[in-house]
């Protein structure tokens, strides 16, 4: 079983026992770099009617990550499914451990599929994680070691002419609006207990000040003007 100890001294990774012996996954706090370069990549291998994808490998040092790669597995893909060759995908994977470093899944998503009207979705519509992919997204990546996936969407309505979204891996949310679509359930679910006098005001505020604390927690995405992406992850 692969080692990952190196990675707990730079403060990127934890572990914990489970029924197998134990398992990593990211720790907070974290930054996850994505130099442009690197989304340029991903921009020349995007097609508006397929999904593709491959491995980000990403470098650690002190609790900060940086993607230092994009390398494309192929596989036989379609428009609603990424299916890379299982044995590029774990050679590949067993390369990057090999030299200190992290896999991170990543598939692009489609734009024009013709499922529906392109212009009628909000571009950010199509970096929602679907059913399958958080299926795979639960299941670990090495035997012992559980990372996030992301998804990629190349499209002149984001800023830098792309978006990335991180999904799962215990530390982030299912889709990138998942944490506030939850909130706003919390947050109805609270006004109609108060309305009909259901809830006493301790309560009122243990939720108000869960609703602030994951608020504060959630990942959160910033582009640099060179197009740069830096997700922080807080305590
Ligand atoms: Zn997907």
């Amino acid at each position: 079983m692969q080692s990952f100890d190196n990675l707990l001294d730079k403060k990127v990774l934890r572990f914990r026992p489970n029924s197998f012996g134990r398992e990593y996954s990211l720790q907070r706090p974290l930054t996850i770099v994505f130099p442009v370069a690197i989304m340029n990549q991903l921009k020349a291998i995007y097609n508006p009617s397929l999904e593709r994808g491959g491995l980000f490998e990403l470098s650690a040092t002190e609790s900060k990550l940086t993607c230092v790669a994009f390398h494309q597995v192929l596989g036989s893909n379609n428009a609603t499914s990424y299916n890379p060759n299982k044995t590029l995908w774990s050679e590949k994977i067993r390369q990057i451990v090999d030299r200190g470093n992290l896999p991170l899944a990543v598939h692009t998503h489609p734009t024009k599929i013709g499922m529906h009207a392109y212009d009628s979705k909000q571009v950010r519509f199509y970096l929602k994680s679907s059913r399958p992919d958080r299926l795979i997204a639960d299941k670990i990546i090495t035997d012992n070691l559980v990372m996030p996936e992301a998804i990629f969407v190349k499209d002149e309505r984001f800023g830098t002419g792309y978006g990335l979204a991180l999904y799962e891996g215990g530390i982030f949310p299912y889709a990138i609006s998942a944490v506030s679509d939850t909130q706003l359930v919390i947050l109805l679910g609270t006004g109609i207990l108060m309305a009909i006098n259901k809830l006493s005001r301790k309560a009122l505020y243990l939720l108000m000040g869960w609703f602030l604390f994951e608020f504060l927690r959630r990942p959160k995405y910033d582009y640099d003007g060179g197009g740069n992406l830096k997700i922080k992850i807080s305590f």
